[in-house]
């Protein structure tokens, strides 16, 4: 592996944002509210178990379209999702591991990854464990730990 090379970053959203229901739009918003991130260096990574949702932006494959539309990269990952609901959350299986891996080379690549679940606040969603864990297994990579950045919070929810 080349040593300089640049690593893509990690942030994580949740889209439900302050009030109940949110546009995609928020979403777009909040990644080009950064100044740095470009939506086309920007992996969406749809760590939610299940895409059903009341939120029809959100909803099955309308996000990929709503992604794709506005030139953001997406996959959902529901091996990375929290089908126990309990937190902390752990990976469960070698899917889990290996879908982790998957994210974790795409950073390695440069690529920007955004983990999306529907949860608010990071502090109460397991989009915060799988960012511990991408942090860990990158760092076993790559030997840098890189920060995690919580978008759409305000800072005192930091
Ligand atoms: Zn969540």
């Amino acid at each position: 592996m080349p040593n300089k090379r640049k690593l893509g970053r990690l942030a994580t959203i949740g889209y439900r944002g302050p009030k109940r229901i949110e546009p995609f739009n928020r979403i777009v918003e909040c990644i080009l509210g950064t100044q740095t991130w470009y939506l086309c260096r920007t992996l969406i990574a749809d760590v939610r178990y299940s895409r059903g949702s009341r939120c029809k932006d959100f909803a099955g494959s309308n996000i990929r379209d709503f992604c794709n539309d506005a030139g953001l990269g997406y996959l959902w990952v529901p091996e990375l999702g929290n089908s126990s609901r309990v937190l902390p959350w752990m990976p469960q299986d070698s899917e889990a591991d290996q879908a982790a891996d998957m994210l974790v080379r795409q950073i390695v690549d440069g690529q920007d990854v955004v983990l999306m679940c529907a949860c608010h606040r990071h502090k109460d969603c397991h989009r915060t464990n799988v960012a511990e864990l991408i942090v860990e297994y990158l760092a076993d990579i790559a030997g840098r730990v890189i920060p995690v950045t919580h978008l759409g919070e305000d800072e005192q929810d930091a």
